[in-house]
């Protein structure tokens, strides 16, 4: 901007020279600044966005969101790093794993890091999120907000809006207001309400669109209990999975579909007439209808917000994100809710369309994380990652190209007990993957390739001695480069002081 300016001025147009230039560059930084819409669901996995195939995407399609990869990318192998909310939250805002950003378990994040929203606003865009957040402590680095206590409810869902936050700094706290609704309808209209009338129009903006649905409880709006009754829905081939030659992890969790934790695929009142494996077949239908139906709530809201981008233009200079902020079982290995690191709770959908830069219909196997998304829209918004962010912009692999030195392997690690399910953490490449649950001190490995559905742990099999060897060896040196000792467990967060206790 300097030197054309200078080379205006220069020829003697200097009062003409600033209007030129500040037209000039108006264009140019409009093309160079893309709006960023990143929608967020809670808990929706892979398995259920039919964009990614699999046995639900002819029951239960999601045009709107499949929309977005057919006009952009989807990424086969995007995997989060903690896999639960708050945690992979946590990593998405910072850039960083846990062990660096403090938050191990349902935590506070401590605000003072430097954060997306943060360094977003610092590059001149308007940040806002609505919806569900979950990160405990009052939202910084936002011009705009309005969000879920906690976890919210899915009925006439109550908000904490910008200024009604707890001066305590545990925004839980906060002054609610009511809406009425089914919270995935209330948030679209929010998302509308920003899109039309609450954002500055000399801005590029960077909005975060967070879904509750499908979290468990999985309630559904009204409008969807008739949506599947009359379906069987398709079950996993390993919903009967009896662990065997499985380490202890496994046989002793109570993420299992008929579990009595928590009470969210029981189901005892519309079962107890039934047993064993028929009792669970029928756990399994009820649980799958209240999740789909949710899911559908979504898909539908989604599209009213990709069909007003179309209607006001703002499309083609918007990157519009779709993920969810963990994967989840779906009855595989006979599960429901995250946590362990097989495929479905590590893999997280994530879809992005941006017109001119992404060729439509375009798959990429390139193994991208959570602590990837930071870096990846600072770079795309011409901004800086910080130097503290761990994870890599993967702009390169949105245009189509794995850069040969883009990472084979990925670090995972799991602190927290809940539902018993021990902790754990692993190294996955694109081939094999290893688990170590350290509590217990049990391994196993699995061959991706052979046994894509994780059923045979080959941890003892003498063919695979060299692999575990090599993947040891890989687990340390990621745990060096993460800076992650194995001995830090996570009771000790550095930071999230705010948190009242674990949940
Ligand atoms: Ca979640």
């Amino acid at each position: 901007m300097y030197n054309r300016r200078n080379f205006l001025r220069i020829l003697g147009f200097s009062a003409l020279s600033s209007a030129l230039s500040r037209n000039i560059w108006a264009s140019e930084n409009k093309q160079a600044r893309p709006n960023i819409l990143f929608i967020m669901s809670d808990d929706h996995t892979s398995q259920a966005i039919s964009a990614y195939g699999g046995i639900l995407a002819d029951i239960c399609p999601t045009p709107n969101i499949d929309r977005i990869a057919k006009e952009g990318i989807l990424f086969e192998n995007c995997f989060v790093t903690n896999s639960i909310c708050t945690p992979s939250r946590s990593a998405i805002f910072t850039g960083k794993y846990s062990h660096m950003n403090g938050v191990y378990k349902f935590t506070a994040l401590d605000q003072s890091q430097p954060t997306l929203p943060k360094l977003m606003q610092k590059a001149g865009y308007y940040t806002a999120l609505v919806g569900k957040y979950h990160l405990h402590s009052n939202p910084a680095g936002l011009n705009y907000w309005s969000i879920l206590p906690g976890q919210g409810r899915y009925h006439d869902p109550e908000f904490i809006e910008m200024g009604d936050e707890n001066p305590s700094g545990w925004v839980n706290d906060g002054k609610r207001t009511e809406y009425k609704g089914h919270s995935s309808g209330v948030i679209a209209d929010k998302a509308l309400d920003f899109l039309k009338n609450k954002r500055p129009k000399d801005k590029p903006f960077m909005f975060f669109c967070h879904f509750k649905a499908p979290h468990d409880t999985w309630e559904f709006a009204r409008r969807y209990r008739n949506f599947l009754e009359d379906v069987e829905v398709p079950e996993p081939p390993n919903l009967f999975d009896d662990y065997e030659g499985r380490s202890d992890a496994l046989k002793k969790q109570l993420q299992y579909i008929g579990s009595e934790w928590g009470d969210h695929t029981n189901f005892e009142d519309q079962t107890r007439h039934l047993k064993g494996k028929q009792k669970k077949k029928k756990q399994y239908q009820l649980y799958m209808k209240k999740y789909l139906r949710c899911v559908k709530g979504v898909d539908d809201n989604v599209g009213r917000i990709l069909d007003y981008l179309d209607k006001s233009g703002l499309a083609d200079n918007t990157i519009v994100i779709y993920t969810g902020d963990q994967g989840f079982f779906l009855g595989e290995h006979g599960l429901y809710d995250k946590r362990l690191m097989y495929e479905e709770a590590l893999r997280m959908p994530f879809l992005v369309r941006w017109p001119g830069r992404i060729k439509p219909l375009s798959r990429s196997k390139g193994m991208i994380l959570n602590v990837d998304f930071a870096p990846t829209i600072l770079v795309a918004s011409g901004a800086r990652p910080h130097p503290d962010m761990q994870g890599h912009s993967f702009v390169p692999l949105l245009e189509g190209e794995i850069p040969s030195d883009w990472r084979k392997s990925m670090y995972y690690r799991y602190y927290y007990s809940h539902f018993k399910t021990e902790p754990h953490l692993g190294v996955r490449t694109y081939k094999h993957k290893l688990i170590y649950f350290n509590r217990i001190d049990q391994w196993e490995l699995y061959d991706l390739e052979k046994d894509p559905i994780e059923m045979n742990n080959v941890y003892d099999d003498p063919d695979y001695n060299s692999i575990v060897k090599k993947l040891k060896k890989e687990l340390k040196r990621l745990q060096t480069e993460l800076g992650d000792d194995p001995k830090d467990i996570g009771n000790n967060p550095r930071l999230g002081a705010l948190a009242p206790h674990d949940e």
